[in-house]
């Protein structure tokens, strides 16, 4: 049997296809590289927004163009999946599966008896790429943001033991892997009895061998003393960070239920910064949340203008049913939200490229994950996409180049021989 997954969304939503492809190839099932050579194909769902959940929408009418061609093909939808459209998808899928019981996989599709099937983050992943690598550390969410359908799809928190953690990282680093993700809806809350994440963090960062360590998502509120010094310590952890504010005004946080205010905010970054100075920093925002006056928007464009991030990722507010922020009337038009992405993006734009320009002339590590013709594009250890040319196969490799040119979202630079 041949099967495509179809990923949508985040990082997180990736390594989860990276583990379904695990199931389907412990039953000799191949991939197909497109929806057309496959016989099964399986859909990892996001439902963070509700454009993502339209996405599969339109999958469903195309799955149904396809039936009259291929009248056996199979179709799965997992990921993160809320009950009120588990309930509608199922007539437009063949089966719809809980992430955590895609270890069931075989025995759904008729194929194999699974004896057990408990914790999905115990199986070892397809790993998509050869030299970066998703490994979760935690999953679910306890937090409740008035604006999330994060606790309802993927329900409460579960963390990996460390030692499982630290047996996939090492053979990884045996493997050549050069960049380790460790994914979480909220890593700082990951715990395994007296292993918390400062600790995890070390204890990766110990493992000898030459790569980077990267983590996704951090929330502010668990975001404490002990992490930063973590990071300040930690040779191996890059100096990025992603700490999602969401908002730079203390009345929409508090109806966001984010438990933190913006100064609590600013306060760690300085710390952070104190620490570790030259630490590149992006954030989350929605924009246009329910009641979200205009001078409320502008503390958030202050905040920008203050804390000057490399990089933000700006989302204009979108209802998720059942959420508790779904009962306030959404009441920013879209052309309020569209003004308000814009003039963050304004900003943004200026502060990003002040940090960028500070790189010119140095002589950088980067982490080449692509290309296109013979131009080459790979991060640094700041998370900033670098292009530069070569002639040479050099993806997956680290390349020490010097930055001649900073851009807002970019730097250009030549390879050092
Ligand atoms: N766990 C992370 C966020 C995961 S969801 C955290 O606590 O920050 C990823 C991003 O999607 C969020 O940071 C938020 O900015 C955005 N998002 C979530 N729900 C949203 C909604 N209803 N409308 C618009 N953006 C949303
Ligand atoms: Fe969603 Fe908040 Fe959980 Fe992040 S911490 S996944 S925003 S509920």
């Amino acid at each position: 049997m041949k099967y495509h997954i179809i990923a949508f969304g985040c990082q997180m939503n990736i390594s989860d296809s990276e583990r379904v492809a695990s199931v389907l190839e412990s039953i000799k099932c191949k991939e197909s590289p497109g929806i057309n050579g496959a016989d099964l194909i399986v859909v990892t769902m996001c439902s963070v927004r509700q454009s993502a959940v339209d996405r599969v929408h339109g999958l469903v009418e195309k799955f149904k163009t396809i039936r009259k061609s291929k009248p056996n093909i199979k179709t799965i939808l997992t990921g993160c999946i809320l009950k009120k459209d588990r309930n509608i998808f199922i007539t437009g899928f063949d089966y719809v599966v809980d992430i955590r019981d895609i270890k069931k996989l075989p025995e759904i599709l008729g194929i194999k008896k699974t004896k057990e099937a408990k914790n999905y983050l115990d199986i070892t992943p397809k790993y998509s790429s050869k030299f970066s690598a998703n490994v979760p550390i935690m999953t679910g969410c306890n937090n409740f943001c008035s604006y999330c359908v994060v606790p309802y799809a993927r329900e409460r928190e579960i963390s990996r033991p460390a030692e499982e953690i630290i047996r996939e990282i090492k053979n990884l680093i045996k493997k050549g892997y050069k960049e380790i993700w460790l994914l979480g809806q909220n890593v700082n809350s990951y715990k395994d009895t007296n292993i918390n994440f400062s600790k995890l963090l070390k204890m990766i960062n110990d493992i000898p061998g030459k790569f980077w360590i990267r983590f996704t998502s951090s929330h502010p509120k668990d975001f404490n003393d002990q992490v930063i010094n973590a990071l300040a310590i930690g040779k191996k952890i890059t100096p990025y960070l992603n700490l999602p504010i969401q908002s730079g005004d203390d009345g929409v946080l508090k109806l966001m239920n984010r438990h933190y205010s913006v100064k609590n905010y600013k306060e760690k970054i300085k710390k952070l910064r104190e620490k570790i100075p030259d630490i590149a920093l992006s954030t989350d925002i929605i924009v246009g949340f329910p009641g979200e006056t205009k001078k409320q928007f502008e503390n958030t464009a202050k905040l920008f203008r203050n804390v000057k991030y490399d990089m933000a990722y700006i989302n204009k507010y979108s209802p998720r049913t059942g959420t508790a922020a779904a009962k306030l009337k959404d009441n920013v038009s879209i052309a309020e939200k569209k003004r308000r992405e814009k003039v963050l993006t304004e900003i943004l734009k200026q502060t990003a490229l002040e940090h960028n320009k500070k790189f010119i002339g140095k002589k950088i590590i980067v982490l080449i994950d692509g290309n296109k013709n013979n131009n080459w594009f790979g991060k640094n250890e700041h998370y900033k996409t670098v292009q530069i040319k070569s002639g040479k196969n050099i993806l997956g490799k680290f390349i020490k180049v010097k930055i001649t040119e900073a851009l807002a979202w970019s730097l250009r630079g030549e390879l050092i021989k």
